[in-house]
């Protein structure tokens, strides 16, 4: 029989109990969460195969300002999207890391996602550094401040096809970061921190292309932390993972929670 044909699931098996016990020995353990996390609750990954990016150019701001029917397109579009987006569900990927949280071994989510998903599962608000933004708030593009989609909505509901600022006037976006915009300087230094701060790095759905988040588990990394990748494809910094696991993030999560309550109820 050819070894390596018998290979994976085994593999799979013993990185999940290795993944197990990196994060049972862990005291300052930080997530890294990319689309991989959220595609199991239907939120779709915009980068990936078969995303939209694939098929559409990706906004970009200079267009958006410019243009109004670019913002009556785009708020059209949202009036549909956004309830979507809002009625997704955490999946058990998100559960896990909520679980890992209330365990007290969870210090900080660094995530990607702008779909709020980590907060509805049940980790603290504070502890979820959301590097491009949240589609749950909407943001003026002239003065800055932030309205809750939910009620920029229900103005739309109430028939203005492209709402404005209440206070400025300003035209309204989704608060996310778009391509060519810079990151939130705050999130970013509190991610920096984070990573440099923690012993393990537990990157799950990020296909490690973007950055800043595709350099983080290298500064991770020189900081002396351990670094774990568990995504569906290979990425750019396999390399200097620790441990490498190709797998689904709820199911193998799932499993890793589980194993560490099974760990804890030997101990105890
Ligand atoms: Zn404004």
């Amino acid at each position: 029989m050819d070894d390596r044909e018998s290979q994976p699931e085994m593999d799979s098996r013993e990185a999940i109990a290795r993944l197990t016990d990196l994060i049972g020995s862990s005291r300052r353990l930080v997530a890294l969460t990319g689309a991989g996390i959220s595609t199991e609750s239907g939120i779709p990954d915009y980068r990936g195969p078969g995303g939209v990016w694939e098929s559409r150019k990706p906004p970009v701001l200079g267009d958006f300002l410019e243009n109004p029917a670019t913002q009556l397109a785009y708020w059209e579009r949202r009036i549909t999207g956004y309830p979507e987006l809002a009625a997704a569900r955490p999946n058990a990927g998100h559960r896990a890391l909520a679980s890992l949280e209330a365990q007290g071994r969870l210090m900080a989510i660094v995530t990607q996602n702008i779909d709020g998903l980590h907060q509805k599962a049940g980790n603290r608000p504070d502890r979820v550094i959301e590097l491009h933004g949240s589609a749950h708030r909407v943001r003026c593009l002239a003065c800055g401040r932030q309205f809750d989609s939910a009620a920029i909505l229900a103005r739309q509901l109430a028939g203005e096809s492209v709402p404005h600022c209440k206070v400025c006037g300003g035209p309204l976006r989704s608060a996310t970061v778009l391509f060519g915009e810079p990151l939130p300087k705050i999130e970013l230094e509190i991610a920096l921190r984070a990573v440099q701060q923690c012993d393990v790095l537990l990157v799950i759905g990020s296909s490690l292309i973007v950055n800043p988040a595709a350099r983080l588990p290298a500064i991770a990394k020189r900081h002396g932390a351990a670094v774990a990748i568990l995504n569906r494809t290979t990425t750019p910094v396999d390399g200097i993972a620790d441990l490498h696991l190709l797998a689904e993030a709820g199911p193998a999560l799932a499993a890793v929670v589980a194993g560490l309550e099974t760990l804890g109820a030997d101990q105890g």
